[in-house]
């Protein structure tokens, strides 16, 4: 190798600073991130097994108790996006040859059931239209018919705007065996759930919705019942290691698994902190009227929401009906150019029909609710209008 010379050179772009914009993130994710959470992750790197990051990662696991309302002692937060928390849940619970059943009124219900297919899962769906949700009667008709192990239901569909009711799910679940697995990546923090008093048995979020941290952690939670005892197919998502890291079980030593993203944990627990001073509750009731004086302004300036029932809006990302007549991407690319703000379109199934718009955490207040309507109603007069 003493003869070999470099064939590749440092590229040029790399001699330029970095440069990132300062935007209003108002799509459904991710959100911003106040100063406060951002300078908690530009602290100092510290080893990932040293004792003040286990007593750091001891304190996410006690705001994710309170954030999720639950006593589990398997709380924790996975190394990953929503989806890797998405992947710890189903193959930690799905072995080859289970039965699955997934609620499908979005693309999130289909994640969950390709993901359970690649582990060798049987997978049944009920599907709802987009923007439509399941009554209870449905659900306990598809449970007893397949017999699940594993019943998968966003409460938060963000790619069709809708917050799906989950009382009595759990113990519908129960009654047939059955885990019941929630998907709250949109939802959490912006509207109420209880884990424990909901019998969800296992459920997960992510860092850059309401919580405003970066992307990078997913808080995720087991009940008794959904602990994995044998070897699930991923080392890395691994129930066992994950919890021993986290100081979940009994164990008295924690053995290296993998290196905790440190950074990302400050910023998580700064996060937490943030939400813990105001609330809960307080979250909850903030999102709830700040998305219905939302919602209202939009029908005053003409536009129609998706989500027809407005017991079943979600209040942290909102879907509106793709005005007729405009191109959807002309319209969030007028936004994003003179306004600033990022707004997007549709995903999976509401490709197309709808803009979506979110508003989580610190984002949700009137004052910017009253921005994006002002964004949109230039929009709708500067964008090209087909005459159809
Ligand atoms: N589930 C839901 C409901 C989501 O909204 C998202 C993110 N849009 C995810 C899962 C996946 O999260 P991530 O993009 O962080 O992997």
């Amino acid at each position: 190798s003493d003869n070999m010379s470099l064939r590749v050179p440092p590229p040029q772009s790399l001699r330029e600073a970095l440069k990132v914009p300062d935007r209003y993130m108002f799509g459904p994710g991710p959100s911003n991130v106040p100063p406060r959470i951002l300078e908690a992750g530009a602290r100092p790197v510290i080893g990932h097994m040293h004792p003040e990051i286990f007593e750091i990662m001891s304190d996410i696991k006690s705001g994710i108790q309170y954030l999720f309302q639950t006593q589990n002692k398997m709380t924790f937060a996975v190394s990953g996006t929503g989806h890797s928390a998405m992947e710890c849940a189903i193959f930690n619970t799905v072995e080859p040859g289970d039965s699955v059943l997934t609620a499908v009124n979005g693309i999130w219900g289909e994640r969950a059931a390709e993901m359970a297919e690649r582990i060798g899962g049987r997978v049944n769906a009920i599907v709802a239209p987009p923007g439509g949700i399941f009554t209870n009667e449905d659900i306990e008709k598809a449970l007893s018919k397949h017999r699940p192990a594993l019943f998968f239901l966003a409460h938060g569909e963000s790619s069709t705007g809708v917050l799906h009711p989950l009382d009595g799910i759990g113990q519908l679940c129960h009654k047939y065996n059955c885990l019941f697995l929630v998907d709250s990546v949109a939802s959490m923090g912006g509207s109420p759930l209880h884990m424990d008093q909901q019998e969800i048995d296992i459920l997960y979020t992510g860092s850059q919705k309401v919580l405003n941290a970066p992307p990078g952690t997913a808080p995720i939670s087991f009940s008794e019942r959904a602990c994995r005892k044998t070897k699930p197919l991923s080392f890395f998502l691994d129930f066992n290691w994950l919890t021993n890291y986290w100081g979940c079980d009994d164990k008295p030593t924690r053995v290296y698994h993998h290196t905790g993203p440190v950074t990302a944990f400050y910023s998580l627990r700064e996060s937490l902190a943030v939400l813990c001073e105001e609330g809960l509750e307080a979250s909850w009731e903030r999102h709830r009227t700040v998305a219905e004086y939302f919602h209202a302004g939009l029908e005053n300036i003409g536009l129609k929401l998706f989500v027809k029932d407005k017991q079943v809006r979600l209040p942290t990302v909102t879907t509106i009906i793709a005005p007729h007549g405009y191109d959807w991407k002309e319209i969030t690319s007028y936004i994003m150019r003179t306004h600033n703000l990022e707004i997007s379109g549709g995903l999976g199934p509401s490709a197309g029909l709808v803009l979506r718009v979110g508003l989580m955490g610190c984002n949700s207040s009137r004052t910017n609710v009253d921005m994006v309507l002002s964004a949109l109603t230039d929009a709708l007069q500067h964008c090209h209008r087909s005459k159809v």
